[in-house]
C-alpha cells in the first residue's frame, strides 16, 4: 500500500521529516518488494516504529515503510518457550496474544507504545540486575536485506550474526518478524516507597542485586527519592491490583493532568518549579500491589518530553549521581522533571550499552517545551568521564569515534554494515553520525 509522503514526527517532537513515499506493506512479501522498488530507483528506504525514539534515528528520508500492519503472532515454540512475532507489532499486544500459552516478557521498559523491531533496535530497557533488555529477549530474526533477500538469522542459521541483529540500530535491513525467549506468565508484587535519597544512594547496589526490579526516580529541588521494587512471584500467587480509582486519581490526573499544568506552566515561571515539585514529592503516596507483569512494568506517560540516558557500569552510579545533583544545585537550573536510575545485567550484544558490564542507567528528562541542551551537555559529561553508553534512542552527541572507544565489537558492528548495506539504503544522518558514512 503506498501513500502520499505526508510529514513525519515522532513522540518527542525532536525529529521530523517528509520522505518521498509512504508504504505500508502487510505482508513479508510486500516489504521485499518495497526494498527492491526503491533499490531500483536508487531511494533510501527504512523501517519506523512507534516513533518513540528521542534521536533522529527513525528518520526516513525516502522510502518510509509503516509496519503497524505487519503485526501479531506468526508461530509459538511451546516446549521452548518461544514466540515469533511479527515486527510491527507492539509491545502493548503482546501480553494479549501470548495469554493463550501462559507465557509472558521476561522484562519491559516503562511504556509499552512502541513495536518489537523499533524497541530492540535501540537497545530499549527495564530494571533488574539480573535481566538483560529487551534485545536479550531476542532468539531470532529474519531481516529483508539491502538486495531485497531474506536473511534469518537464530541458533540454527547464521546464528554469528544475533548478538547484532538482535541491536541493529535500523542499520542492516528490514527487521519482517522477531523471535523471543519467553518465560511463564508471572505477577510482580509492586513497592513504591518514599525515601531520604541519601538512604538510597547509599544502598541502591545491594538493593538492585537483592530486589528482582528495582529503580527509583529523584525530583531535583528535593531531597527525596521514590522508589519502586518489583519481586516476581508465580502466576498463581493472589493479585491485589490498585483499585481503579485510586489508580486513576494517582496516573492519570496527578502523574499526568495536574504535573502538565505544573509543567506548561513552571515553563514560562522556572520559580514556581521546586515549590511545586516539592508539594508534588510530599503528597505522592507510598503504594503496594500485585497485579500482572506487564501492567506493573509500564505506565501511560502523557506529559511530552526530552529525555538523555547513559549507561554506565553499575560501580560508578553512586559518584556519576552524586556529581550530577552537584551540578545541578550549583547551576541554579530549574528541572520539573525526574532523574530515573534503573539497573541491568551484562549482555553480549555487540551494540548494547551493557556490553560486557553490569549496568547502571542515569536518565534525565525535560519538559519538551524547555530547551535542554544546557543541562543535557552538561550531565553528558559527567556520565562520559564515567565510561557511559548512550542509549541509542535518547538525545546524546557522540558520533562514531567517540562510540568507536566504548563498544569493544563496534568495529565488528560496521564490517557486517559494509557487508549487507555497502550503498547505505537503509542509511540517515544519524546513523552516518553514529556509524561513519
Ligand atoms: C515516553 C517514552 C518512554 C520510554 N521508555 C523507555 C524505557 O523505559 N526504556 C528504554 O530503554 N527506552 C525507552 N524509551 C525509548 C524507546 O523505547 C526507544 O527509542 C524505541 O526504539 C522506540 O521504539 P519505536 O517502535 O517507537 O521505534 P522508532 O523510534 O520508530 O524506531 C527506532 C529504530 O528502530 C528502527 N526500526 C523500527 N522498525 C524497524 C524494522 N522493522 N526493521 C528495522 N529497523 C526498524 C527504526 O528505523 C529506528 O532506527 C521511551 C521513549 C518514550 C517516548
Amino acid at each position: 500500500m503506498t501513500r502520499p509522503g505526508g510529514t513525519w514526527e515522532n513522540w518527542a517532537r525532536t525529529a521530523k521529516v517528509r520522505p518521498q513515499r509512504v508504504e505500508a506493506p502487510r505482508t513479508i512479501d510486500a516489504v521485499q518488494r518495497a526494498v527492491q522498488a526503491a533499490g531500483a530507483r536508487g531511494m533510501r528506504v527504512k523501517a519506523v516504529g512507534a516513533g518513540h525514539s528521542f534521536t533522529s534515528i527513525a528518520v526516513a528520508p525516502g522510502v518510509l515503510l509503516e509496519l503497524a500492519d505487519l503485526s501479531g503472532l506468526v508461530e509459538v515454540d511451546r516446549e521452548r518457550a518461544r514466540v515469533r512475532l511479527l515486527a510491527g507489532t507492539r509491545l502493548h499486544e503482546i501480553p494479549t496474544l501470548l495469554a493463550p500459552y501462559g507465557l509472558a516478557m521476561p522484562n519491559l521498559g516503562d511504556i509499552d507504545r512502541q513495536s518489537i523491531a523499533g524497541a530492540i533496535s535501540t537497545g530499549t530497557h527495564g530494571t533488574g540486575a539480573r535481566f538483560g533488555g529487551i534485545s536479550t529477549q531476542v532468539v531470532g530474526a529474519t531481516l529483508v536485506t539491502a538486495d531485497a533477500g531474506l536473511l534469518t538469522v537464530d541458533d540454527t542459521q547464521n546464528a554469528e550474526l544475533l548478538p547484532a541483529v538482535a541491536l541493529g540500530l535500523g542499520a542492516l535491513g528490514i527487521l519482517v518478524d522477531v523471535t523471543l525467549q519467553c518465560v511463564p506468565a508471572f505477577v510482580l508484587h509492586a513497592l513504591e516507597r518514599r525515601e531520604p535519597l541519601d538512604d538510597v544512594l547509599g544502598s541502591m547496589l545491594a538493593r538492585a542485586a537483592e530486589v528482582d526490579h528495582f529503580e527509583f526516580y529523584w525530583f531535583p529541588h528535593t531531597d527525596l527519592a521514590l522508589t519502586k521494587a518489583n519481586t516476581r512471584l508465580p502466576e498463581s500467587a493472589v493479585r491485589l491490583p490498585l483499585p481503579r480509582l485510586g489508580k486513576w486519581i494517582d496516573e492519570t490526573l496527578f502523574s499526568n493532568g495536574v504535573y502538565r499544568v505544573a509543567c506548561r506552566t513552571g515553563a514560562m515561571v522556572p520559580g514556581i518549579v521546586p515549590p511545586f515539585i516539592r508539594l508534588g514529592v510530599k503528597l505522592t503516596g507510598d503504594r503496594e500491589y500485585t497485579d500482572v507483569s506487564n501492567r506493573v512494568f509500564t505506565q501511560h506517560r502523557a506529559v511530552r518530553f526530552r529525555e538523555m540516558e547513559y549507561a554506565l557500569p553499575a560501580e560508578n552510579v553512586g559518584p556519576a549521581f552524586s556529581e550530577m545533583r552537584e551540578l545541578i544545585a550549583q547551576r541554579g537550573w530549574k528541572i520539573s522533571f525526574p532523574v530515573e536510575v534503573r539497573f541491568t545485567a551484562a549482555d553480549d550484544l555487540w551494540l548494547s550499552t551493557a556490553y560486557g558490564r553490569a549496568s547502571a542507567y542515569i536518565a534525565v528528562h525535560r519538559y519538551w517545551r524547555e530547551n535542554p541542551t544546557e543541562y543535557f551537555e552538561a550531565v553528558e559529561q559527567i556520565m562520559l568521564a564515567h565510561g557511559g553508553r548512550p542509549h541509542w534512542g535518547k538525545l546524546h552527541t557522540l558520533d562514531a569515534a567517540a562510540l568507536r572507544t566504548r563498544y569493544p565489537r563496534f568495529d565488528d558492528f560496521v564490517a557486517l554494515r559494509d557487508r549487507l548495506d555497502p550503498a547505505r539504503m537503509f542509511g540517515n544522518r544519524y546513523l552516518e553520525r553514529v556509524l561513519g558514512k
